[in-house]
């Protein structure tokens, strides 16, 4: 099987589901869940946190005012984002976009997973806290400092597939209306140039 036949899989089982609590939201909003999109065989991988309105509503991650933000930053490094692959841990929308629960990033994350496994990054970006702790746990990693100690940092992390860098970022969303935020996310993407 290709890595796109394979993350065909991934896709097919979390739009069937049922057993998430976000799916009745889904089903009642007439939402998308959001798998990812670029390339399948990307060297960096992005990892945001939900879907929002506008991702929810397209099927595609970072399409409104984050993602906005995101391409920004992307092309501030000369980077395409059709070069690099975007996903999220929670792959639908949580109602008016609150903090995803334990229960819901516990039910998505193993789909995360697979999808790293079948994409095999060079570099794994968190973008946002929930994404960056997700992330140290699942790399086996014991850091416990909140993002904004970490942010920008390249962490060193083992995978099924061989070793993985990783680096935990601030979350776009956060930086919309915070122009010194803005500054520390262009400052902390140029670290991700070398993996291009
Ligand atoms: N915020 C996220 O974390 N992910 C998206 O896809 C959009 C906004």
């Amino acid at each position: 099987m290709t890595r796109t036949d394979e993350l065909k899989e991934v896709r097919d089982e979390v739009w069937a589901l049922k057993e998430s609590p976000l799916y009745a939201y889904r089903m009642a909003e007439g939402n998308y869940p959001v798998l990812g999109e670029g390339n399948h065989d990307a060297n960096i991988m992005f990892v945001g946190e939900a879907p929002g309105r506008n991702e929810a509503k397209t099927g595609r991650p970072f399409c409104g005012a984050a993602g906005k933000l995101l391409d920004e930053l992307l092309a501030g490094i000369g980077i395409p984002r059709a070069e690099v692959y975007i996903t999220n841990i929670v792959k639908d929308r949580p109602p008016e976009n609150r903090d995803p629960f334990p229960d819901e990033i516990a039910l998505y994350g193993p789909y995360l997973d697979r999808q790293i496994a079948i994409i095999q990054p060079k570099v794994l970006a968190a973008l946002g806290r929930f994404s960056a702790s997700y992330i140290f746990d699942l790399l086996h990693i014991p850091e416990t400092r909140p993002i904004s100690k970490t942010h920008g940092e390249v962490f060193d992390g083992t995978t099924s597939y061989g070793p993985v860098k990783f680096v935990p970022l601030y979350h776009p969303a956060a930086a919309i209306y915070n122009q010194q935020l803005k500054e520390t996310l262009k400052k902390d993407f140029e670290v991700l140039k070398q993996f291009k």
